[in-house]
This record gives C-alpha cells, structure tokens and sequence, in this order.
C-alpha cells in the first residue's frame, strides 16, 4: 500500500481563502473588520519569522494586524498592561503573545491576563477548562489543524481508535480532548508508556507530538491507518540540514491508508487556523453565527 499524502499546505490555502471569503462578506454586511494582534516580547529569529508570517496571512485574509515588539528587558508589568489595552479594544478580535517569553516573564500569568474570548491561541485557563468539559471553547491552533485534516480525509472519526503520543498543554492533551469529542476511543502516550510500539499499532488514527526525530517508524503503524506527524525537528543527514516529522514518512506510507508529510502537512495549518480562530472569536464577539467548517 501506498499512503494518500495529506497535503497540509494545499489545505491551508483553501482555508486561507475561505477565510478572506467570509471576512470580505462581514465587511460588506456589517462593516466589521476582524482583527489579530500579536505580541511579541525579545529578538528570537525563529519566533520574528512567525511573527512576520502571522501578519502577512493576516492582512492578506483582509483582516486587521497590529503588531507589537517589545525588547526583551521590558518588564511583565508592562506587558499585562499592553494586554489589558488589547483587551479594552473593540478593533481587536484575537490577541497572540509569541510563546516563548523571556524567563524574568511568567508565561502563565500573561496568557491568563488575556481575554478569553480574543485568545485565539486558546491557552487561557477557561478555554482550556471549556474544551476539556466539551463547551464552546477557544481551541488551540495546531490541533485545530489536525483535526481538520481528520474530518477532510475521513469524514466522522466516530468510534474510531485514536493514540496522540506526547501530553503537552499546546498539542497532546487538547489534541486528545477534540478528538474525544468527535466521538474517537482516545489513548495519550507520553515518555513513561509501556510498549508504545503496541500501544500506537491498535490505532486508527495516530498523532505523533513528540519533537523526536522519525520515533515512530511503519513497524509500529497498523495496515490502513491515518498518520498524522506533528513533529517539527530539524537534522542533519549526509551533510545537509532538513526537517523532519516524530513519523519515519517513508517507512509509515507504505503501511498507512494516508499521512501528513514534513514539511507541508501539520505546520501550514496552524497559522490558517490562526486566522480561522480570529474570525470565529470577531463573529462571537458580534454575536453573528459562527464561520461552519472553521470550528471545532
Ligand atoms: P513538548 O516537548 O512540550 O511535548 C513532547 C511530548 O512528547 C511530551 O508529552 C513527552 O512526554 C512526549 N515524549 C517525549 N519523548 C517521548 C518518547 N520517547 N516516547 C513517547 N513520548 C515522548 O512538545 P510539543 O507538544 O510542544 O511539540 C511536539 C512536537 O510538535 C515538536 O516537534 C514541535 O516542534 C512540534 N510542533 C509543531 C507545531 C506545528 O505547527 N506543526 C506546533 C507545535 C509543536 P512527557 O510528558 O512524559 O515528557
């Protein structure tokens, strides 16, 4: 067998355009522009790329984007106030503080100074506790994307066997969460399971979110399953310097039924559900139904 690629870029792209869609149609029925900004605290090149890129998918979906850059000695309490301005203001949907912060920052407390409703990251505390008990949530934006990723390659996951290897806050468990509630059986994995192998081979869907490089190789994948590899991980081979998944890709298609390469699978999707997650949190705020298709 050889695996259908899920192609993650192309599927970020209809999102993309799906969302200048819906904001063009909200500017011209009710003249309201969506609005996203981001923060970002330090001079981190990894962290100024994503940045840059957040603003110009922004502003080329037509919504708003104000952005912010503080050094990296500004204090947290300057930080707090930035954010209980943004929250203050009508013109700003969706907040984004650029993760990581500088140590002398506590992480925790300025995500939770955001409003919940514009925390389009969906790490606020009160997101985090309305998508674990199954409410309207914010939900974070890489799982968002794996999630849609599912439902376009399968349609309903009802009753489908699940395993999400890795239990971080931002993949791992809400990750696990989304896929509870569209009705999969859901194991989480972590660095402590037993026979992981066995573990990840019962299931018919696995979502790798580990950060170790091609962990997961087509031994460990039952015939016929959907692979979706969240891992970012940068190597060296033969010399050369390249990205790839937690999933060894090569190894994994000729078992899998489908699976997400790396590049151009999972990672296109987060800033597309970044976008999608600021139009949903514009449209609540304005009590307008919500963009189908664009939510959990
Ligand atoms: P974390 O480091 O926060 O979490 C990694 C998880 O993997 C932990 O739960 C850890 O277990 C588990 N783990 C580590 N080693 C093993 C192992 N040998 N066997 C089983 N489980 C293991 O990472 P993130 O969740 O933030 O990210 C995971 C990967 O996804 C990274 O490669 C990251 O770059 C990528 N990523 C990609 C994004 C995208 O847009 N595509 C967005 C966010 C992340 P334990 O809890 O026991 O330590």
């Amino acid at each position: 067998m050889v695996a259908t690629k899920i192609d993650g870029k192309a599927f970020a792209e209809t999102v993309r355009r799906d969302v200048a869609s819906r904001v063009a149609s909200l500017q011209a029925d009710h003249g309201i522009t969506p609005g996203l900004a981001v923060v970002l605290v330090g001079e981190d090149p990894a962290s100024e790329v994503y940045v840059r890129n957040k603003g110009k998918q922004t502003r080329e979906c037509g919504m708003a984007s104000f952005e912010y850059k503080l050094a990296d000695t500004t204090p947290e309490v300057e930080l707090l106030a930035l954010i209980d301005t943004l929250n203050a203001d009508p013109a700003v949907h969706g907040i984004l503080v650029q993760l990581p912060l500088p140590g002398h920052i506590n992480s925790d407390k300025v995500l939770n100074a955001i409003d919940p409703a514009k925390d389009v990251d969906g790490f606020h505390i009160s997101n985090v506790g309305l998508l674990g008990t199954g409410q309207k949530a914010m939900v974070p934006c890489t799982p968002l994307g794996c999630l849609m990723l599912l439902r376009s390659h399968h349609g309903k996951l009802d009753g489908l066997n699940a395993v999400v290897v890795g239990r971080s806050n931002i993949v791992g468990k809400p990750m696990a969460q989304l896929l509870l509630r569209d009705n999969c059986t859901v194991t989480i994995a972590h660095s402590r399971s037993r026979e992981l192998e066995s573990i990840v081979r019962a299931a018919d869907i696995v979502v790798a979110a580990v950060g170790r490089p091609e962990i997961i190789t087509g031994a460990w994948i039952k015939p016929g399953a959907t692979v979706i590899d969240v891992g970012i991980n940068r190597i060296e081979s033969d010399g050369r310097k390249k990205l790839v998944g937690d999933v060894h890709y090569e190894s994994a298609a000729e078992v899998a039924d489908a699976i997400t390469p790396v590049p151009g699978g999972v990672g296109p999707m987060t800033i597309a559900c970044l976008l999608a997650n600021t139009l949903t949190a514009c449209c609540r705020s304005h009590n307008l139904p919500e963009p189908a298709g664009l939510t959990a």
